[in-house]
């Protein structure tokens, strides 16, 4: 009799260790914003998780549709056409608050964030899958749109209502929508009960929760050689971003053109491989690593106390890497590097 009660407890127990295998690795891959977006959750709950990126893909296709630069007929092609007929129109209030939002960069920044400067994009060749070949664009051109001055200040919101006195102006959200979108899925994912997991697009990422007893762990790849340059543990609520001259460029006569226009010069930025930053909000931090790469290695120090970051890495166009103290305190290189830490005072 006892033997049958003891085989029936030790049944019981294996039935229940088999529906609790605990927490993990549950991947799946999207193709959104023209890159792949890999999403990993350490999870008991594989099914929500499945769920809860069917969902994601829905939010995601919306906004590419939406708010693409070049294709299709979303509401920033609209704003843009009514812009530049001199006209206003209403927005979603997401995209309206978005464009507060990337105004109040703009400020922070010196203007060395400037989505407003579409057409300087366009005539750039990059409001194109492929970036052309053959010459760069006419210095004449280019000259013309800078004078032109389009900016965030000249957009007026009334409402949902936005217009513009410039007609020049051509919104570009490439810069730090797709900062925002990680955040934003970060935050869904934990809404829908997803509390551990890393959203990652080509090694722009958010980060939630842990990987069980630890952090989630993340590689930054390096600018100009091989592999990953550094690695560090990012903690809840964090996202890396990081903009490269590498990532997308045209190339004529042995020169490279990155997809990184300085607002100043009107002409792409060239001393800078990579600038990464690290935030908890993900549009800023993707507007930031923008901004930083236009300033350079001189002035990126002024202009991310400006924006009120304290974790920042640069890397030159001959490899040299400058950090503040911050980020140097938690990153640990993977190679071997030549590296400046700056600003001990300015980034208290
Ligand atoms: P990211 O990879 O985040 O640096 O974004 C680069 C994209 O932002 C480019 O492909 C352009 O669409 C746009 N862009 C380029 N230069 C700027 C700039 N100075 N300010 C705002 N957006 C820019
Ligand atoms: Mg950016």
């Amino acid at each position: 009799m006892v033997w049958i009660v003891r085989m029936l407890l030790l049944g019981l127990l294996v039935i229940l260790s088999g529906c609790d295998n605990g927490p993990q690795d549950h991947r799946q891959t999207l193709l959104v914003f023209g890159t792949l977006l890999d999403i990993q959750a350490y999870t008991d709950q594989p099914e929500l998780f499945n769920e809860a990126v069917m969902e994601l893909d829905k939010t995601f296709q919306k906004m590419h549709r939406e708010w693409h630069a070049w294709k299709g007929e979303g509401e920033l092609i609209r704003l843009n056409r009514a812009l530049a007929e001199g006209k206003s129109l209403q927005v979603s209030a997401e995209l309206a608050g978005l464009l507060q939002r990337a105004r109040q960069y703009a400020v922070d920044s010196e203007q060395m964030f400037n989505p407003a400067i579409g057409r300087l994009i366009a005539l750039w060749g990059f409001h194109s899958d492929q970036p052309p070949g053959g010459p760069p664009p006419q210095k004449l051109e280019i000259e013309a749109l800078l004078k032109s001055n389009p900016n965030m200040e000249d957009l007026r919101f009334q409402g949902g209502l936005v217009s513009s006195t410039n007609p020049m102006v051509a919104m570009d959200l490439g810069a730090f929508a797709k900062g925002y979108a990680l955040n934003l899925a970060i935050d869904e994912l934990k809404r829908m009960g997803i509390g551990n997991a890393i959203v990652n697009a080509g090694g722009d990422l958010c980060v939630s929760g842990r990987h069980g007893e630890r952090p989630w762990v993340i590689g930054i790849r390096h600018p100009l050689g091989e592999g990953v340059i550094a690695s560090l543990g990012v903690a809840d609520g964090e996202c890396v971003l990081t903009s490269g001259n590498y990532e997308r460029y045209r190339e004529f006569e042995g020169v490279r053109y990155a997809h990184i226009i300085d607002p100043r010069s009107g002409y792409p930025v060239a001393h800078v491989a990579s600038a990464t930053v690290i935030s908890h909000q993900g549009g800023l931090a993707d507007a930031a690593a923008t901004a930083l790469s236009v300033a350079g290695p001189v002035d990126w120090p002024r202009i991310a106390a400006k924006m009120g970051l304290t974790q920042v890495m640069l890397v030159d166009d001959q490899g040299k890497v400058y950090l503040t103290p911050q980020m140097q305190s938690r990153i640990s290189f993977q190679q071997k590097v030549d590296e400046v830490v700056v600003g001990a005072e300015t980034f208290d």
